[in-house]
């Protein structure tokens, strides 16, 4: 048993981007946070060059100045003092300049020993009132002078102070890069955590949507999957069947196929007497039977309630799948313990063949569904679908109305076929054989059209049409003054009001001896009602129109009424004919059917002679006539008319 199974929609995708935009996310978060550190280094360096400012200031310069204020007239002692501490702190670069400012500005001192210059700074000023201020700038950017650029440095002013008073202001340029450097140390570890950190974020976001989307595949197939079976059996449901049925049919390189509808008999009386549990449970058991019984290729599911199908993708031909099925059935069909009551379930089965009943899952499961409904309506078995059942098939209601216009529209058409004598070769009749000329579908065969005239009661206007087209080209076919037109007659025709009347008027209209008809008529279409059959027959036999039995041998005729039925012909069906020189089976009821014949005194025909050596073999078993395409095919009228000419010679040449 196969049962399709579909992926859903591709989930390694859905991760994959996932991944991706959160790559785009963490990355993003790395670069904010790195900018946002670096901000935060630079803020670091310039507080340490303030705190060393401080310190210098503290330790320093507020000692060497002794409580004097920072003026111009400094005392010689404070100058070597502040010089002493300069020269020191310059030669460990603790300091690349370093003045100090009296408390409105004024540079009263200079490492590099310019002394009192009076010059006056915005920055001196605020920050002897108390607002310090540290920023970042290069060594010689004030100085216009020079135009050369130094290197980085803090530049920091820092009051003085002695007694609570503010005595100066210190103006320092501290080397930015070691202090920087000092800093970036700290944190190279700081980013290297953060990358770490991130690395390990994403990671764990990258574990956390694999495993979600590993669930959303899980759970997307287990939605397909019960969106595809029957929960109760486990079973295809009727959606995935269709599906799948529609595959098979498709498919080009799939040859024959059946599906089948599987229904079982009474299942609602055990669910009603024995309870839904067990009415699930037969259900389950038949859906494990129906398991074990399927082959290896075979489709099946659970229609819905009580229905199941099945699709034999392997089977060539209707016999084969009637088998098959009703091996199914018996094994459904074994006897099952329900709380303690044995039950046996009897099943039905109609089915029909993939391409030939239909092309597609809905039209072949609606062909299988009617092909059940007779099953069902004879009690049980498997059943093919047979296109006479389908009265509502949209195709063939369109037909009915179309067919309706086509006698009007001159759309139907007599072919004739030519009827010999076995022994001489003359020509002793024509059957007319009819055709439809669809604007639509081409010329179409009997078989095509005739069981829905049959169906909807078409058939007495369309026969009355036959009849009186038939008798109207007797004379212009130039048939020969003994020979008969035959005309095939349908079981429904013998039921209509004054039919042998209305023959007889059709002859009169035409001027047509009534002995040059011949009414071609099946076993069936007699004994469906022979008492009917039997008076209308008697009627027109007796105004001098031959009666023939066509298609003799398929039916089951009781000997004792062809005696009765007015019969003049018999037709011996073309199945046998046809392999009457391999089958021996066939020649023998061929041979028997001639005698049976003769011992009656009624004409033997043998239709479907297709060869010569058939023919042979035909007239030496005394055949009186035959047809078939070894001798003629059904033609057109005017091909009929050139066929006579020529057959009238070649007969007087004989
Ligand atoms: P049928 O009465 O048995 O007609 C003979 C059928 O056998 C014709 O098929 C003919 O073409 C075919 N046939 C003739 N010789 C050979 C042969 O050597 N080999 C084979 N394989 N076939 C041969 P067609 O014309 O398709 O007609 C099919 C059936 O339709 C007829 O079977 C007849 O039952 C019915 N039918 C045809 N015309 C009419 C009609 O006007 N009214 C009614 N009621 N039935 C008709
Ligand atoms: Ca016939
Ligand atoms: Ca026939």
């Amino acid at each position: 048993m196969r049962t399709d199974q579909r992926r859903p929609a591709s989930v390694g995708r859905v991760f994959a981007s996932f991944a991706a935009i959160m790559l785009v996310v963490v990355a993003a978060m790395g670069v904010l946070l790195g900018t946002s550190l670096r901000s935060g280094a630079e803020d670091r360096a310039l507080s340490a060059a303030r705190v060393r400012a401080q310190i210098i200031a503290a330790s320093a310069i507020e000692p060497a100045l002794d409580g004097h204020p920072a003026a111009a007239d400094l005392a010689p002692t404070t100058i070597r003092a502040l010089t002493t501490v300069t020269d020191q702190l310059t030669a460990e670069s603790q300091v690349l300049r370093l003045r100090v400012r009296s408390p409105q500005g004024r540079v009263v001192f200079s490492d590099d020993g310019s002394g009192f210059t009076g010059e006056i700074d915005d920055e001196a000023l605020e920050a002897a009132e108390g607002h310090v201020e540290a920023h970042l700038t290069r060594l010689n950017a004030d100085d216009d002078d020079t135009g050369a650029v130094g290197p980085r440095a803090v530049e920091v002013y820092e009051p003085l102070h002695a007694g609570g008073s503010v005595i100066g202001v210190l103006e320092l340029y501290v080397p930015y890069a070691p202090i920087a450097a000092e800093v970036q140390a700290g944190y190279k570890r700081l980013y290297r955590d953060l990358t770490i950190g991130l690395v390990a974020l994403y990671l764990v976001l990258l574990g956390l949507t694999l495993t979600t989307t590993r669930r959303l595949r899980q759970s997307a197939r287990g939605n397909a999957y019960l969106a595809d079976h029957d929960p109760l059996t486990d079973l295809p449901n009727r959606r995935a069947f269709l599906r799948d049925l529609d595959e098979v049919a498709q498919d080009a390189t799939q040859d024959g196929g059946a599906v089948a509808v599987i229904d079982m008999a009474r299942f609602k009386t055990v669910n009603d007497s024995l309870g839904h549990h067990n009415g699930d449970a037969l259900l389950l058991a038949l859906g494990v039977r129906l398991r074990a019984a399927a082959g290896r290729d075979d489709l099946l599911a659970r229609l819905g309630g009580d229905e199941f199908g099945i699709v034999l993708p392997t089977v060539r031909d209707d016999a084969t799948a009637e088998r098959v099925l009703r091996r199914v059935l018996r094994e459904l069909g074994a006897p099952l313990l329900l709380s303690g009551i044995a039950i046996e379930p009897e099943a039905s089965a109609g089915f029909a063949m993939i391409g030939v009943d239909g092309a597609d899952a809905t039209a072949l499961l609606r062909r299988a569904d009617i092909a059940l409904s007779t099953a069902k309506a004879r009690g049980a078995g498997v059943v093919r679908f047979d296109p006479e059942q389908d009265h509502y098939d949209p195709e063939r209601l369109a037909m009915v109305g179309e067919l309706g216009r086509a006698m009007a529209m001159d759309e139907l058409v007599l072919h004739f076929q030519p009827k010999v004598c076995l022994d001489t070769g003359a020509l002793v009749g024509a059957e007319a054989l009819l055709r439809w000329q669809h604007p639509r579908h081409g010329l179409l065969y009997p078989d095509a059209f005739l069981p829905l005239a049959e169906q909807t009661g078409l058939i007495d206007p369309l026969t009355e049409w036959v009849l009186d087209h038939a008798l109207g080209q007797v004379r212009s076919l130039g048939l020969p003054k003994h020979a008969r037109m035959s005309v095939n007659i349908s079981a429904r025709n013998l039921g209509q009001q004054q039919f042998a009347t209305r023959v007889l008027d059709a002859l009169g209209r035409r001027g047509i001896e009534s002995s040059r008809l011949v009414l071609e008529l099946t076993e069936t279409a007699v004994f469906a009602d022979v008492q009917r059959a039997t008076a209308v027959l008697e009627e027109l036999s007796a105004a001098g129109v031959a009666i023939s039995l066509d298609d003799f041998g398929q039916g089951q005729t009781s000997i004792g009424h062809l005696a009765n039925l007015h019969v003049r012909e018999l037709k011996i069906d073309r199945a046998y004919v046809r392999d009457m020189l391999t089958d021996d089976r066939h020649a023998a009821i061929v041979r028997s059917l001639i005698e049976l014949a003769h011992n009656l005194a009624l004409t033997v025909v043998a239709e479907g002679i297709e060869d010569d050596e058939t023919r042979e073999a035909l007239r030496e078993l005394g055949c009186d006539e035959g047809q078939g395409y070894g001798l003629a095919r059904p033609m057109p009228a005017a091909a009929m008319i050139e066929w006579i000419k020529r057959h009238e010679v070649e007969q007087a040449l004989r």
